[in-house]
């Protein structure tokens, strides 16, 4: 497995692969690796033959107040782990080495898909995806990889870089795999590891109220704000305060009234102590949930 620092040694530890034709996978991953981030390095393992695996603390997606300086990291343990899971690259860069003196260039997905989600009052939404898009953006030219792979965890995220990848005509494909979570239902994070036990506890209740909103749509409530309900309950026993709990179109993130047979995204951002946690689930679609893919995809069907 080589490890690259620069740019540089990336490309020429990618050379001769990509001369001989063969498909190149990136998993970018911001480290502190858990069974999320294997399985997005496993899904690649299938697809592709060479896999990348980017391991980088972005700093420009972090807001001023947010955990930079304190968001877990533990590289020689992460690069175990890679190694154990048959990566043959990780592009793990200096962050003097990704943003030089003078680096002035920004990549931003407008449309919206940006402008919600964002939680009040703190409007992360904008800037946090201008660091996602534009770091995402740098990946892409680096690595060249022909398919890049994002968890739906974070399903705003998938969206907005996969509408980057459309306008902007990266030749990559983008591939979203499924949430993973402990087996009471929290969902994995690098950030779990700020919860106490009891903060742990209560951080169930984000999972739970994406649950019970399924639920109450399961039993035939078509109205969003009342299933929505069922899942505000949920974290108001928990005594969780949400950024946001909001129900959208799972294509293009627009604003739904009522659950009518199409995708549409759950999703909830709260604060539990001092971890800032995300989860979401699609209701009406199977359980490879892909917000922004086509609605046929890998159906199997002829039209
Ligand atoms: P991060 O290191 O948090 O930036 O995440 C790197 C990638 O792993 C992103 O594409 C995330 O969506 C994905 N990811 C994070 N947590 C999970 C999870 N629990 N299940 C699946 N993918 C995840």
């Amino acid at each position: 497995m080589t490890i690259a620092r620069t740019i540089e040694e990336l490309r020429a530890a990618l050379a001769e692969h990509r001369r001989a034709g063969r498909t190149i996978g990136l998993v970018p991953t911001m480290g502190f690796l858990h069974e999320g981030h294997l399985s997005l390095l496993r899904a690649a393992r299938r697809r592709c033959d060479i896999v990348v695996m980017s391991l980088f603390v972005n700093p420009t997606q972090f807001g001023p107040g947010e955990d930079l300086e304190s968001y877990p990291r533990d590289e020689n343990h992460d690069i175990g782990l890679a190694r154990a899971e048959g990566v043959d690259v990780v592009y793990a860069p200096a962050a003097e080495n990704v943003f030089p003196e003078g680096f002035a260039t920004t990549v931003e997905v407008g449309g919206g898909l940006t402008d919600v989600l964002d939680g009040d009052p703190g409007r992360r939404g904008p800037e946090h995806f201008r660091g996602v898009t534009t770091i995402v953006a740098k990946l892409f030219n680096s690595a060249m990889p022909d398919v890049a792979f994002f968890g739906q965890k974070d399903a705003q995220q998938a969206a907005v870089i996969r509408r980057m990848t459309r306008d902007l005509d990266f030749p990559v494909e983008i591939a979203i795999e499924p949430t993973v979570r402990e087996p009471d239902g929290l969902a994995l994070s690098s950030r779990n590891t700020y919860l106490s036990p009891e903060e742990r506890e209560r951080a169930l209740a984000l999972s739970r109220a994406l649950r019970a909103t399924a639920d109450a749509v399961a039993g035939g409530e078509r109205d969003v704000d009342a299933a929505l309900d069922a899942g505000r309950a949920e974290l108001r026993a928990a005594g969780i305060e949400p950024e946001y709990l909001e129900a959208r179109d799972a294509e293009d993130l627009s604003a739904v009234g009522s659950f009518n047979g199409r995708p549409v995204l759950v999703a909830v951002a709260a604060r539990v102590g001092k971890a800032r946690l995300i989860d979401n689930l699609i209701i009406g679609e199977g359980p490879a949930s892909d917000p922004g893919a086509p609605l046929n995809r890998d159906r199997g069907g002829l039209t």
